[in-house]
Parts: C-alpha cells; structure tokens; sequence
C-alpha cells in the first residue's frame, strides 16, 4: 500500500515527525520532489537531526530509503547529510537514487545568489539552495539526470552546450565569473563515484514492491501553498507540493496512493515572502515563535526566525482538499497550551466581502483575517495517549478545526517524539 505524507501549508507543519513514526511501519521511504532547501527536524533515540535531502526513514534499519526522480539531487549535501547520522550512531541507512533524478549543479547555487542579490528588496526570501535555477533548467530542458554521468563524451557536449548559455548571463547580466567546462566536468566525475553504488531504475523497484505488498511512504516537503500552480504564486517552491505529483516524481501509477495524511499545524508559521492572512507581530508573535516546535520556531535549514500567526482554517481547509487528504494529522498541539484565548482565522475579509475561500495571490494580499476567539486549556497535554483524557477545552479546538476544515483528524500529535501522538477516531473518516 503506497501512503504519502504532506502538508496543507506553507511547510514546517512536523512532517518529518510523522513520517518518521509512520516509518516504522513502512518499507520503503521516498522523496518526491523538493531539494535541500527545506528541512525535515526530527527527534529520536540517535538525537535531533536536521534532515534535508534524505527521507525520514533513515533512522530504522528495515527501510529503504528514495531519493526519487522529483527531486532536486545536490550530491554533496546527501552526502553531508549521511555521514551527520552515521556520525551519530545511526546505522548506514539503504538508500536508493532514481537514474532519473536530476542534480543540483554547483553554478545552480550561485545562479540563486546572484537573482535574489539582482532582485534586491523585491527578492523571493529564497534559500539560496539553487531550487528555482535547478528546475528552471529542468523544464527548460538542460537540466543533467543521474544516468547521464556514465557516459562521459555525451555528458562534455551537454556541459559544453549549457555553459555557453550560462556564461551570456553570468558575464552581461550578472557581471560575475564565467565557468569553466572543465570544472563542471570533474565535479560530476566527483558525484559519480559518491552516488554510483546507490544508482537504480526507481519506477521498476517501486512496480515490483508495489506487486509484493511492501509497504511504501511518499514524503513531501514544504505544503499547498508553496505549491507551484496551486499556492501563493510567485511566492512558492519550484516542484509541486502536492500528493498527486508523488506518482510523479516516485514514478508510480496515481491509483495506487490510498491514503493521504495532511500535516496540519495547529497555529500557523511560514518563511519567505507572500502574503499571510493570520499573521502575528510583535510580542504575541514573539512569544509562540519562542515556544513553537521544539526549541522555537526557526528555519531547519536557513536558522532564520519564522513568521507567525494563529491558525487559517481557510488556508488549511483549501490545503487539506487540494491534496486531496483522506486524514489529517492535526500537529505541535501541546505548544498552544499557554494561551488563556486562542485566536482562530476563520474566514478572509476581502473588499467588504467575507469568504472562507482561499482566493488567488492578488486577492488574498487585500485579504484581512476574520477571527473567532477559543478558550483555551492552560495545561501541558505532552504525555497523553488518549484522546479522552484531553482537556475538554482543547478537545473543543480540535474539533472545531475538524468542523471548518471537514476533512477528519485522526492523528493529533502532542510533543516531538514519536510516541508523542493520540490516535483518534473522526465522525468524518469514510
Ligand atoms: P516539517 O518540515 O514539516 O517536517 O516540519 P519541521 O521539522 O520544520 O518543524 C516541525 C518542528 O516541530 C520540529 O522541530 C519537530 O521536532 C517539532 N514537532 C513536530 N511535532 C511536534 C509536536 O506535536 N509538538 C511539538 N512541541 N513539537 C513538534
């Protein structure tokens, strides 16, 4: 049975916890798109680890682990990342990487640098990974797959071909150094030999288990609204965020996706620029940014503070229904247990007008939140297991999110660790 796991916002909903958890049931872990640009933050016996690249499976020795075709592969960050947790005491994960996964180039990179550094204030908040100039060549169709490393006379033409194109824009627009053909033959030689023990026809491993009943995880990084058609355009990533493209970018037949856990937090948090309907400032912000998470609310990647705000139910019930959620993971619950007043967004004022639909990007920036206050439970609800022994008031917000989003929440997760979860039985489940 193949199960994907996503998130129904902008990214950092804890992801990487409950694909962590549902791992241990799993064999077989796969990224699907996304690269070292977000970050999974993950708690286990090994410790805390900042994950990027590999998939959330990597710390069970029953699981394959997937770098799928949908992914932005950059080489030496995988391999930064592995030898992190085996340093760690975590045995060498199995990992496999699709032939057809096409890899982050160094002058990607800078590519990213020099754009956000042209755009000045007008700049994306990009993490400067080099995701937009990976997949704007991908599309464009000079992008470099895996399985292109083994033939080496092709790989110089294509190298020669695009460094032309690369160096107009690097010398007339950009005015900074040109590549050299050479460089960026040897630094792919280079990620040959790291990659080429894990190299493997991705598509034609998942046919076969798929056929033998392994039990499969698609993970997703970052959330809807980061989605390239479906988000807050511009100011999305560059690959789809959405379950549907994990039978893309894992290269397995759409019906075979059954089930579809959306990561849901139970405020809201978001990096990068674009519009952020329940957005908090000040001390109010600075306060649940501090409590958020574990250890506060920053970038897993980029260290850089989150923007925070109260729970979207718009936003959310749009994420949830474009990924097409068969249950919702409701996450970071116990962090709101210091509020005596939660404040809830439960619709958008936008023109006079109030909607509970997530509108457009020109739409939404006129956008301002409707809120309903709840009560809260002022208690710490880490460490119960069931759903009963919740305190009434935030068995009330979990349901009252339920409501508005109607999509069922069957996982509600109380703390980081993996046991830190109350499985719940929704009215809503089909
Ligand atoms: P992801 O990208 O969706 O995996 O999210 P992140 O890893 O960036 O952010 C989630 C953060 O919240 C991490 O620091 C997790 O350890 C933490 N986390 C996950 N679930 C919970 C939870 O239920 N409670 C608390 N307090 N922290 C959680």
């Amino acid at each position: 049975m193949v199960r994907a796991i996503v998130g129904a916002n902008w990214g950092d909903e804890g992801k990487g916890k409950i694909t962590d958890m549902m791992a241990q049931e799993s064999d077989i872990i796969i990224r699907f798109q996304g690269g070292a640009n977000a970050g999974h933050t993950i708690v286990n016996n090994y410790g805390k680890f900042a994950l990027h690249t590999l998939p959330s499976g990597v710390f069970y020795d029953h699981t394959t682990s997937i770098i799928g075709n949908g992914v932005a592969l950059n080489v030496p960050v995988l391999f930064k990342e592995i030898k992190d947790i085996t340093g760690k005491g975590v045995p060498m994960p199995k990992i496999l990487i699709s032939d057809r996964a096409q890899m982050v180039m160094p002058y990607h990179v800078l590519f990213d640098q020099y754009e956000e550094e042209r755009l000045g204030k007008a700049s994306f908040g990009s993490t400067k990974s080099g995701i937009a100039p990976f997949y704007s060549d991908k599309y464009a169709k000079i992008g470099f797959q895996v399985q292109e490393l083994f033939d080496e006379d092709s790989l110089k033409a294509h190298i020669s071909r695009v460094v032309v194109q690369k160096n107009v824009l690097l010398e007339h627009l950009y005015k900074k150094p040109r590549l050299d053909e050479q460089e960026i033959f040897d630094t792919l030689m280079e990620y040959k030999e790291m990659i080429k023990p894990y190299v493997c026809d991705v598509s034609a491993y998942l046919w076969q288990a798929i056929k033998d009943g392994k039990n499969i995880l698609l993970e997703g990084q970052l959330g809807t609204l980061k989605d390239p058609d479906h988000g807050i355009y511009p100011m999305v990533t560059s690959s789809s965020t959405l379950a549907a493209y994990g039978a893309i970018g894992a290269g397995i037949p759409p019906y075979e996706i059954k089930q579809i856990v959306t990561v849901v937090k139970a405020y809201s948090s978001a990096v990068g620029a674009g519009a952020f309907v329940s957005e908090i400032f000040g001390d109010e912000a600075d306060e649940l940014r501090r409590r958020g998470g574990d250890g506060g609310e920053y970038g897993a990647t980029t260290g850089r503070p989150r923007r925070m705000g109260w729970f979207d139910c718009v936003a959310s019930k749009y994420g949830c229904r474009l990924q097409g959620t068969t249950d919702i993971a409701f996450t970071v619950l116990d962090v709101l247990g210091y509020l005596d007043k939660i404040p809830v967004c439960v619709g958008y004022e936008i023109e006079g007008e109030v909607t509970t639909d997530f509108p457009t990007t020109t739409k939404l920036e006129k956008a301002k939140p409707v809120l309903k206050v709840l009560d809260g439970w002022k208690c710490d609800i880490r460490g119960i297991r069931k759903y009963d022994d919740l305190p009434e008031n935030c068995r009330k917000y979990i349901e009252f999110v339920e409501e508005q989003l109607g999509f069922p929440i069957t996982m509600v997760s109380n703390g980081p660790k993996r046991e830190d979860i109350i499985y719940r039985t929704s009215k809503l489940s089909k």
